[in-house]
């Protein structure tokens, strides 16, 4: 049975190790490796009922080759990418692409979360958006200090791991009522 909260995700240092990625001559990524655990987690969390949406800055092929290589590819119900949608993160576009495609309206908003690695793009981006933010915090490549209020995550994981706990916190709570920020 599909589960209330709905997943929308970043890839690269959210899924993707962008440490390990081969890029080809014109930049598309031709070799990836995943984070350790997130491929379980992604799995894990398809599995359990969760609808997944990817929100991701990059060019389709680069998506498309990295997770043909990881076997993934099957786990989001929709993908937003960059270069079809003309603008990237924190663009509310990309954000509203997502909602479009899974034909979710305004007072869904209340049941979804963005998980990413960036600041910036994704939590800045989730937050002006007006839905739920989850900051991973694993890659040593981004800044993970806030600079305003605005990037300030409502939720923080420190692993892949971490967010299978989360959502099915999230999931029961959410049976009460909307989502509340954690946010200070
Ligand atoms: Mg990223």
């Amino acid at each position: 049975m599909e589960k209330h909260l709905i997943i929308f995700t970043d890839s690269g240092d959210t899924i993707i190790d962008e440490g390990t990625e081969v890029r080809d001559e014109r930049g598309i990524v031709v070799h990836a490796e995943l984070i350790p655990g997130a491929g379980e987690t992604l799995r894990a969390l398809c599995d359990a009922g969760y609808r997944i949406a990817m929100v991701a800055d990059g060019e389709e092929q680069s998506f498309t080759n990295v997770y043909n290589e990881n076997g993934l590819g099957d786990c989001f119900r929709t993908r937003t990418i960059s270069e079809i949608v003309g603008i990237q993160k924190p663009s509310e576009r990309m954000f509203q692409d997502a909602m479009d495609q899974n034909g979710l309206a305004e007072a869904d908003k209340c049941r979804i979360i963005m998980v990413g690695n960036n600041l910036r793009k994704d939590i800045a981006g989730a937050n002006r958006f007006g839905i739920t933010s989850v900051l991973l915090d694993w890659s040593p490549r981004y800044d993970m200090v806030p600079r305003c209020g605005e990037e300030r995550p409502d939720y923080t994981i420190h692993e892949p791991a971490g967010l299978l706990e989360l959502a099915e916190r999230l999931e029961r709570r959410l049976k009460s009522g909307p989502l509340s920020s954690e946010r200070k």
